[in-house]
């Protein structure tokens, strides 16, 4: 179980101070991106707090325990939005209703908030009352990815828990560890992964990703030897990546290994290790200056886009940049 809440040492021992101080809070806010493991820690906190054992960790084998590995806790209830927000409807019939009821037979009456940022201002006022006098034995684990989204009066009575995004070093040892990945294909994902373990093993599965990134790396080597109007071609082409978070990345990521080649002029320090061959052949054809200035023109470019720069002008910009252009 712990081996799958990785990276997050700081949360859990807050978390376990707070059980053997006997100060557990009626509610907690997890906040973190997809797949850095705001359910997998709810879980295991909930587990916890539930076991008839009492310790800082859940023992595993008592009927609390066993109840919950088989997903029928009685006093473990998740809210999850019935349409694409969480309403008042969601919050009366889910939580209103059952939350003044006593537990059925363990110690706590938990409830797993998950996507608890699409909560409606409506709702987060109708879970505010339960939330200013909750019943005794009452906790809540919201868990959401943005904090802005919240009333004031709801983060004034939470605790909050913010996860940390994991190095790319900790993403790949945990690949390693826990997938078939060799270690230059997990230093690979891990790279793409922006620190959150689920990332990187949804990007695994992710044919349409490695297609992206097989054919813009193609590109990006091709590029040299094409004429400028050509490259800029490429900008009409890759329109079908727009929504593509990590298409750009891909880019940075080729300029920014082509640099490692330049300066430490060895393999270990490439990140896309399978591309060794072209990027060292690229890197033979320029010097470090321009490395850098390319991969700060991909950065740019990334830059414009979350300022909602138009994406083919964006490309095209960086493009010619890339093709040496004086801009
Ligand atoms: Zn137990």
């Amino acid at each position: 179980m712990e081996k799958q809440i990785w990276g997050q040492e700081r949360v859990l021992s807050s978390l376990r101070g707070a059980i053997r101080q006997g100060h557990v809070s009626h509610a907690y806010l997890f906040l973190g991106s997809a797949g850095m493991g705001k359910k997998t820690i709810a879980d295991y906190f909930a587990k916890t707090l539930q076991c008839e054992a009492g310790g800082e960790e859940p023992c595993g084998h008592c009927k609390s325990c066993m109840a919950f590995s088989s997903g029928n806790h009685p006093d473990v209830i998740y809210v999850r939005p019935e349409k694409k927000t969480l309403g008042v409807e969601d919050i009366r019939s889910q939580i209103g209703e059952t939350v003044d009821l006593k537990q059925y037979r363990y110690r706590y009456k938990i409830y797993i908030v998950e996507d608890a940022d699409l909560m409606t201002v409506q709702a987060q006022n109708a879970f505010l009352k339960t939330l200013e006098e909750p019943p005794a034995q009452v906790v809540f684990l919201l868990l959401a990815q943005r904090e802005s989204v919240f009333l004031p009066t709801i983060l004034s009575r939470v605790v909050r828990m913010k996860l940390q995004p994991l190095s790319d070093t900790e993403v790949a040892r945990y690949l390693l560890e826990n997938t078939a990945l060799a270690q230059q294909e997990a230093a690979i994902y891990a790279s793409y992964a922006q620190g959150s373990i689920g990332r990187a093993l949804e990007l695994m599965e992710d044919t349409s990703f490695q297609q992206m990134r097989q054919e813009v790396l193609e590109k990006l080597a091709a590029l040299p030897a094409v004429s400028l109007a050509e490259a800029l071609q490429y900008a009409k082409e890759w329109e079908k990546y727009k929504n593509e978070p990590r298409f750009l990345d891909i880019i940075y990521l080729w300029y920014r290994d082509i640099l490692a080649a330049k300066l430490l002029m060895e393999e270990n320090s490439l990140i896309q290790k399978d591309q060794r061959n072209q990027i060292f052949q690229a890197a033979g054809r320029m010097c470090a200056a321009e490395a850098a200035k390319k991969a700060s023109a991909v950065w740019e470019a990334k830059k414009s886009l979350v300022q909602n720069g138009n994406f083919r002008l964006t490309l095209e910009v960086m493009l010619m940049k890339l093709k040496g252009e004086q801009i």
